[in-house]
């Protein structure tokens, strides 16, 4: 039996800048391709508690920050059940403003801090003067990536050991314009300010595809057990 691979998408209707739903889509054309079926959940504002260990894909888009502090608000109510879901190492993406809030703290344009899910050590600061934007090129384990960023929050990791760089630059910014290198890795788990969307990069698309598979289907296996 393959049953039907579960997706949740955070805040589907506040969080999809630049086409990041494209991801899902993508990810959804690759299961099927592979012979499962998905169904995309929206997790948002007005839906009950989730709870992460019923899906076997966690997906969070890009905002702005007026969306971000609105998501904020609401999105603590879920941070253990994420919280639980990354440790298991388990797959999720998280693009942008996504990957902002799994950190501790966003500063924003307006001089506030939005409180993140605290998950993974890393903080960011909005910097008005330099908007990161335009097109980027970077190198990951799975070859080069071609995407496009637009922010003004720089990523800064608070721990080198526990989190890595999804890639190195070759153009453009990633987390910061100091450090030179792109988004985040921790167990299943990889954030990117790479939209456009980034899974049109078809190989680092099917690994998620082939990870998001293996999870699948071992929550079968204990749903059956
Ligand atoms: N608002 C955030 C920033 O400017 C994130 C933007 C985005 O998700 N595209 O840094």
């Amino acid at each position: 039996m393959t049953g039907v691979i579960k997706i949740a998408y955070l805040y589907e209707d506040l969080m999809n800048t630049y086409g990041d739903s494209g991801d899902v889509k993508i990810l959804s054309y690759l299961l099927k391709q592979r012979g499962y079926e998905t169904q995309v959940d929206d997790v948002s504002i007005d839906t009950p508690k989730f709870n992460a260990q019923d899906y076997d894909f966690l997906f969070f888009g890009g905002g702005q920050d007026f969306e971000q502090t609105v998501v904020a608000k609401d999105l603590l109510r879920h941070s253990q059940t994420i919280a639980d879901y990354i440790e298991a190492g388990k797959p999720m993406l998280a693009i942008c403003g996504g990957y902002q809030l799994l950190g501790d703290y966003y500063e924003t344009s307006e001089g506030t801090t939005i409180k993140g899910l605290g998950i993974l050590p890393l903080h960011t600061v909005f910097k008005a003067d330099a908007r990161m934007i335009g097109d980027t090129e970077f190198e990951t384990e799975w070859g080069t990536v071609k995407a496009f960023e637009n922010h003004s929050g720089r990523t800064y990791f608070d721990d080198n050991v526990k989190l890595k760089p999804l890639g190195k630059m070759i153009t453009g910014y990633g987390n910061n314009p100091e450090d030179g290198v792109e988004g985040m890795r921790y167990k299943g788990t990889i954030g990117s300010y790479a939209h456009g969307p980034l899974l049109k990069n078809v190989n680092l698309a099917a690994a998620i595809a082939d990870q998001i598979i293996s999870n699948h289907q071992a929550r079968l296996a204990t749903v059956q057990a």
